[in-house]
């Protein structure tokens, strides 16, 4: 991690920030350790941005540590693919774990936990039917009862125990139970299932086990055997802390402590992986890291940088109530970075071309700006020469007074170059605008202008000698609707069916042959741009990231 980073911090704390300075201040910790705990069902998305962010900042902020912990308990939906996906992610959003750790390396000591616990009288071996199970719970309002299963001897359930363990029974025959409470008034304190039978391979561990623990088990214990001291998860866990605390005590391990805040989620997109696993096998996006997906993969390959995320999740900070962020303000972050850094470059999308009928030369260059923010950004040369393509929109054959863009007999300035003016249109036999006779000003070079003439408007341009054509994807959002997710109906029928437009042979100024996927750029007046993975020497393809300004709310 960056020092830059931590001189981006807020001056306020947030509240999981002020626990963690009580503790240290009260001489609890020296220093603190967090995890982050994906399961390596899906890829990673905005929604877990935070939780890294949150997570690695508070170890980064007061020393200590943030472990990687893959939390491998339900083999059906695992696959390595995800766990080489999620590490690549965090990296890229610029954090560096202390340990990569998988749940399944604790499955030999989580088993000998649980032995414990039976050994205790604390657990005992169910042979009741999900439903029945259910049945017995009782409601809120009611107790539950135990059954006579409840009644078994240590020796009898360490016996079936380890059966279970060995495979001698079939999926859903018995279960594990902790022996808690029944009347509680959290439901999950009522004898939770501390293991179930899975005969499933596990891309880990692969057919050694027969007997799966289950969140309430597996989490905590992990949490206590890699010594965490604050163990941050979202608010649904809230009924769970009672069970984590209830199994470290009687197990007498080392007390991690469980916190929990608000998910995050962003207004017309997802952030479930199973939603979003189902938007990439239904074929609604080309894959998890299509530009339009609200994954890190995708809003990589969009264009966004690890510092405009890592600034998203800093301003909508942690909280304790469920909220649904703007996307506006995930692009107000990626403009307000990709300004400083992105190159200026000129792009026409439906060109228009422009013969300089009084241009003598044989072409020249012109030096332009990389980047007017930054003041060591250099410039570059462009070439000039007769005949060039501007945008088609920019010209106008009837124009209002206040159109200051290129008209009959209007003055426009040619970015970096020259004040050009229209002295004739012509026409293909449809009446199609096919070609603008123009003439410029030698002395209006731009930064040597003598010549004296105002203009208002500045268009971006290309040389028709050197400029080449690319394939520009304008990206919108992915759902018509803020929170598709709640949507009444299938969120599939939310689909924004105009969130991808393919623009074809856009033509591209020379220098653009040398981008790069790591590049960001300015469009001129058009947006924020990336050259897409999928490019090819003969064809660049730019993924738009932004627009320059926030057109959605106008839009509407
Ligand atoms: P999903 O519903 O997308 O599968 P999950 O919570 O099941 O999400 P995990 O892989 O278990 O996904 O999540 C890893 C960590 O990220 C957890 O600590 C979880 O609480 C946190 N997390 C997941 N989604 C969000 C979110 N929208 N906002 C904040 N934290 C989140
Ligand atoms: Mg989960």
């Amino acid at each position: 991690m960056t020092e830059d980073y931590k001189a981006e911090e807020k001056k306020s704390l947030n509240f999981l920030e002020e626990i963690v300075e009580a503790d240290l201040a009260a001489g609890k910790y020296k220093t603190i350790m967090t995890r982050f705990p994906p399961e390596p069902n899906g890829y990673l998305h905005i929604g877990h941005a935070s939780s890294i962010c949150l997570n690695f900042g508070l170890s980064l902020k007061y020393g200590g540590g943030t472990n990687l912990r893959f939390d491998d308990t339900n083999p059906v939906t695992e696959d390595t693919e995800y766990v080489e996906g999620i590490k690549k992610d965090i990296q890229w959003l610029g954090f560096e774990w202390a340990n990569e750790l998988y749940a399944s390396d604790y499955f030999e000591q989580l088993y000998t936990y649980a032995v414990t616990l039976i050994e205790k009288g604390l657990a005992y071996v169910d042979d009741s039917t999900s439903e029945e199970i259910a049945e017995q719970k009782g409601t809120p309002t009611q107790p539950g009862r135990r059954n006579i299963y409840a009644d078994r001897t240590v020796a009898e359930n360490l016996q079936l125990f380890e059966a279970m363990r060995n495979g001698q029974y079939q999926d859903g025959e018995k279960v594990l139970r902790a022996r808690i409470d029944m009347s509680s008034p959290n439901m999950i304190m009522r004898d939770p299932i501390l293991y179930r039978i899975k005969h499933a391979h596990h891309h880990r561990t692969g057919d050694q086990w027969s007997i799966y623990p289950m969140y309430d088990f597996a989490h905590g214990q992990s949490d206590s055997i890699e010594h965490i001291t604050h163990s941050i998860c979202t608010m649904e866990f809230v009924p769970h802390r009672e069970v984590y605390n209830w199994l470290i005590e009687k197990l007498e391990i080392y007390p991690s402590r469980q916190y929990e805040f608000a998910r995050r989620n962003l207004s017309h997109t997802l952030t479930s992986k199973r939603k979003l696993l189902q938007l990439v096998t239904e074929k609604y996006v080309s894959g998890w890291d299509d530009p339009r997906m609200p994954t890190i993969a995708g809003l990589r390959r969009r264009g966004y940088t690890p510092e405009s995320i890592r600034d998203y999740c800093e301003r909508i900070g942690v909280g304790k109530r469920d909220n649904l962020i703007d996307a506006g303000v995930l692009e107000f972050c990626a403009r307000e970075h990709l300004n400083k850094i992105a190159l200026r470059r000129m792009v026409v999308f439906d060109p228009l071309k422009v013969v300089i009928t009084n241009y003598e030369g044989a072409g020249e260059w012109l030096a332009s700006e990389n980047n007017p923010e930054d003041p060591d950004g250099g410039t570059r040369n462009i070439s000039f020469s007769k005949e060039l393509f501007i945008e088609r929109e920019d010209f106008m054959e009837d124009a209002p007074k206040k159109y200051f863009r290129l008209a009959p007999g209007k003055q426009v300035r040619l970015k970096s170059a020259y004040i050009i003016q229209c002295d004739e249109v012509i026409k293909d036999a449809d009446g199609q605008i096919t070609q603008l006779n123009c003439s410029y000003f030698p002395n209006s070079k731009s930064g040597e202008d003598t010549s004296g003439i105002h203009v208002k408007g500045t268009l971006h341009w290309v040389n028709a000698r050197d400029c080449f054509p690319v394939q520009v994807r304008e990206y919108d959002r992915l759902f018509t609707v803020e929170d598709p997710g709640n949507a009444e109906g299938n969120f599939t029928d939310y689909i924004n069916e105009h969130s991808l437009k393919v623009v074809e042979n856009a033509l591209a100024e020379a220098a653009l042959k040398e981008a790069g996927v790591n590049e960001r750029f300015q469009f001129l007046r058009k947006g924020y741009f990336t050259l897409d993975p999928d490019s090819t020497p003969e064809q660049l393809i730019f993924n738009r990231t932004v627009t320059l300004k926030d057109s959605w709310a106008k839009a509407k």
